[in-house]
């Protein structure tokens, strides 16, 4: 065993994964009901700890707590710098604590330990990238009217704002949502993912720790139906920010229909990569298979559909199939593994199905082999789907593991149909050299985002999200604060006396 890998697994080992409480107006305490639910390894399959399972009445007093904070608790009116030295304690807390986020991360989702590191850096970004931001754009727009009016626009918080967040990259997106609902001065509920709560309790620890005023930011676990929906209903919450599944999420704008919340949804994807032959093809290589490979295969971006232009598919699927047979399967831990298990049992029944459904669709599969030390864990192998048309079930549902489906093209009309062929319109890649077809495709192919010429590289100052059955509304960037967590409010001032309609001023 390396040195590192010893390190890391010694320190997973030691570190008790102690019971995880809700966090409610600045304190970490049992749910009302005193009912808990497991938390299971998916690499182990056994318990990793017990988690306070938060329903109707915690969400309630969370809600209060946050209602409180925002409008009699010293939050609304701190002054921005002030309001920004906190979000920028909590991105060096969480700075001083990456090696045990990214450990309970791999815990409790299977992700391996190299890529939780890079994630758990991104998510400090994130809260320092929104402090930036609001202290630099964070401003109104003035309107003069003549010398008659000077009209000016502020961007006020909305109060309340709900985040339900996923299992997969819990950590990221968690912070990704929180650091800007923070920054803008709202006040938060995070319900995190169900299968993933270990690191949404770590936050509340380093948002305590940092010293944030009570009911500012709370943390109640718990199930979707339960505590998800309780928060999404509530007519305290002015707005839910949502990341999962497109049928959850649609559930979820018609339980916020009654109260009339704003909502921002992203959901799932079934993304193309297009090859054209003459694109880089090792690069193009590296990108597709790292897209679909990494994170498990549980990444909403990934590229779940490989078109490859007739021309080269032999080639690049014996390439393929080389790198499907080498990627390292094992324990999250180890600092050299590539791809660890599934989330849970359900999720993993899930995917093997889908294997099994693209056998029946006339698929060749080929896959890579999970070593035998490893058997306890979620793990499906990295899987090829050779063959594949675009009309399948297997190319058309998300699957949301590490499975590309391949498909043979032979026009750029005939790649374009196919590529838009899908309910879903999250991301989409091209590869290749020429840079006018780059761009024609580019713009042809139904997705909020597009690379060409590279994998999903993130910058977190664009429009993230996506059209189609993937999302309504964007989050990063200026979005996020003008689009979502503020609300703009106009002010009419009158310079002089203008004319005011005098009605009733004449006798009758
Ligand atoms: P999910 O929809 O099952 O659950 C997401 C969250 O919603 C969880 O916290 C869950 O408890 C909660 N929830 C479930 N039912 C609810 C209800 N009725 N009311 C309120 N909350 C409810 O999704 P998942 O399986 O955890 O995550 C995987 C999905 O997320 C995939 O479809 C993936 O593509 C998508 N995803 C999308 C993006 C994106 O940015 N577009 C990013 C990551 C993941």
């Amino acid at each position: 065993m390396n040195t590192q890998l010893k390190d890391f697994k010694e320190k997973a080992v030691h570190k008790r994964v102690e019971d995880i409480k809700l966090y409610i107006n600045g304190e970490f305490v049992d749910a009302e009901s005193g009912v808990t639910f497991e938390n299971i390894n998916p690499f182990t399959n056994q318990v990793n700890n017990n988690v306070a399972e938060g329903r109707a009445a915690d969400m309630d007093k969370a809600v209060a707590a946050a209602k409180y904070a925002f409008e009699k608790g010293p939050w609304g009116s701190l002054k921005v710098s002030e309001r920004m030295n906190y979000i920028n304690r909590i991105a060096d807390l969480i700075d001083e604590e990456i090696e045990d986020i990214a450990i309970l991360e791999s815990l409790d989702t299977g992700l391996p330990i190299s890529q939780t590191k890079n994630m758990t850096a991104r998510a400090a970004e994130n809260f320092r990238f929104y402090s930036r931001m609001v202290q630099a754009k964070l401003h109104g727009e003035a309107y003069p009217v003549d010398n008659e009016f000077l009209n000016y626009t502020i961007y006020k918080p909305l109060g309340v704002v709900g985040l339900i967040t996923p299992w997969n990259a819990p950590f990221m997106l968690e912070t990704w949502k929180v650091a800007p609902a923070l920054a803008t001065g709202n006040t938060v509920i995070l319900k995190p993912g169900e299968l993933s709560p270990l690191t949404a309790n770590k936050l509340a620890e380093i948002i305590d720790k940092a010293g944030l005023p009570s009911g500012v930011f709370n943390v109640v676990h718990g199930f979707g139906e339960t505590a998800g929906a309780r928060l999404v209903e509530h007519p305290s919450v002015k707005a839910i920010s949502f990341t999962g599944e497109t049928t959850t999420g649609s559930t979820i704008i018609k339980n916020s229909a009654d109260s009339l919340k704003k909502t921002s949804m992203e959901l799932g994807g079934k993304s193309p990569l297009i090859v054209f032959n003459d694109a880089d093809l090792d690069r193009a290589l590296d990108a597709a298979v790292w897209g679909i490979f990494s994170f498990n295969g549980e990444r909403c971006t990934s590229n779940a559909r490989v078109f490859l232009h007739k021309n080269i598919k032999d080639k690049f699927v014996a390439a393929l199939k080389e790198r499907v047979a080498n990627i390292k399967i094992g324990d999250p831990m180890d600092p050299s593994t590539e791809l660890g298990p599934l989330i849970g049992k359900e999720h993993f029944n899930k995917v093997k199905s889908y294997i099994e459904l693209a056998k029946e669709e006339g698929c060749e599969v080929v896959q890579g082999v999970v070593p035998e030390e490893v058997k306890a864990g979620n793990f499906v192998p990295p899987t090829l789907l050779l063959n594949a048309t675009n009309d399948m079930r297997v190319c058309q549902e998300e699957i949301f593991g590490p499975v590309m489906a391949v498909i043979e093209f032979e026009t750029e009309e005939e790649v374009i149909a196919a590529a838009n062929d899908v309910k879903y319109g999250l991301a989409g890649f091209v590869w290749t050299n020429d840079i006018k077809r780059g761009h024609r495709i580019a713009h042809a192919v139904e997705a909020g985002m597009i690379w060409i010429n590279a994998q999903n590289v993130r910058d977190l100052r664009i429009p993230f999200g996506g059209t189609k059955a993937s999302g309504i509304g964007r989050e990063g960037g200026h979005y996020a604060i003008f689009e979502f967590y503020t609300e703009p409010k106009v002010i009419h001032v009158a310079l002089g006396d203008h004319h005011i309609p005098q009605f009733g001023k004449v006798k009758k």
